[in-house]
């Protein structure tokens, strides 16, 4: 047997509980996981909370997981194998990661990377994978240090603070706006040289600002991704991840024709195999586990579900890694 924390679905409700299953609960896939740990995401908080990221019911939520290979019936890992897997559709359309046994498919896995471990891979997870999708973006875009200011929106969270710990890392000037000014010296400890109020992001009327940000690393969407954008710099870029502060994007097209601004779009969940083995090689140079200590947290499965809540009304700091033995 194994334990998971299952999604339920009680009449109109839907309810998460922690359950031990048989074996033949798991989902298909070639390769048998033991599970250490996982990560809360905001996608975590959606579906744990019933809040319509899973297509089906019961389901075991978490969209990152880390552990090692019990068996795998393609050939592609011995066991014993230390591997990561985070997107994909895991703890969305199948399950996933709050459990100590999951199954996946072979070529979703990335082996972990050499001299790094389970628990720095879940303080990285989707979230962190993300932000470096973000950055590899931005500087395919050209966007490079020596152009000025990166905007990092929604800072203190686990996307923006792994962001800001990159960018700062590849020698990037980073502005951080955050909604939590109790959170600056924080922020500064990360990497970001200058803070700014959520409230100055989103743009005053016009559809062209003042010029300001070589680049933006955007969590929040809504009128925040439309201030940034507006503000952008001739020529830079702006990386799309997130939708904490909404799913809506009215602006006009004058920053893309009379500035050159390119709005790139961050899917980590389908982002392609050798893209996501770079990424995560360049996350285990950029982004130790002694740069991740400050950012991460630590509980266990059965804290998830009062965690959930609380990322979906931003009141988590950072990365929170779930020991799902704890
Ligand atoms: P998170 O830890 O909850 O961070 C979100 C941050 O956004 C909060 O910490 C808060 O930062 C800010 N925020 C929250 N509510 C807001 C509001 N109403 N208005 C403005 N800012 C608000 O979540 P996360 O895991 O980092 O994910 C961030 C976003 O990226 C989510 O929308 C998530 O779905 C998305 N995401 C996308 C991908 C992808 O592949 N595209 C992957 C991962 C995550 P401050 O307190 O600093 O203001």
């Amino acid at each position: 047997t194994y334990r998971a924390l299952r999604v339920i679905q009680d009449g109109d409700e839907k309810r998460a509980e922690l359950q031990t299953l048989p074996l033949s609960e798991l989902p298909e896939g070639e390769v048998l996981i033991a599970v250490s740990h996982s990560s809360l995401n905001y996608k975590d908080g959606l579906a744990v909370t019933g809040k319509g990221i899973l297509r089906q019911w019961p389901m075991t939520p978490g969209i990152d997981l880390a552990g090692t290979v019990l068996d795998d019936a393609s050939g592609t890992y011995a066991p014993g194998t230390a591997v990561i897997l985070t997107g994909w559709g895991i703890g969305e359309r199948q399950d996933g990661g709050y459990a100590t046994l999951a199954r996946a498919r072979a070529e979703w896995l990335v082996r972990q990377p050499a001299g790094t471990d389970a628990a720095w891979a879940m303080s990285v997870g989707t979230a962190g994978f993300t932000a470096m999708l973000a950055v590899m973006a931005l500087e395919d875009a050209g966007v490079r240090p020596g152009h000025g200011e990166v905007l990092v929106t929604g800072a203190a969270g686990g996307v923006g603070s792994t962001a800001i710990a990159l960018l700062s890392a590849a020698g990037f000037t980073v502005t951080a706006s955050t909604g939590r000014p109790e959170e600056e010296a924080y922020l500064r400890e990360l990497g970001a040289s200058g803070i700014i109020g959520r409230e100055e992001v989103p743009a005053l009327k016009r559809p062209l600002e003042k010029e300001r940000w070589a680049g933006v690393v955007d969590t929040v969407g809504g009128e925040t991704l439309a201030g940034a954008y507006a503000s952008t710099r001739t020529h830079g870029a702006l990386a799309v991840c997130g939708i904490a502060g909404g799913t809506g994007l009215n602006t006009t097209v004058f920053p893309m024709i009379l500035r050159g601004v390119s709005l790139l779009g961050i899917d980590s969940v389908t982002c392609p195999r050798p893209r996501r083995e770079a990424a995560w090689q360049r996350l285990a140079r950029d982004l130790p586990a002694s740069r991740l200590a400050d950012v991460t947290q630590t509980r266990g499965l059965s804290e998830v579900p009062a965690l959930a809540p609380q990322i979906l009304a931003g009141q988590v700091r950072g990365r929170t890694v779930i020991d799902v033995n704890g």
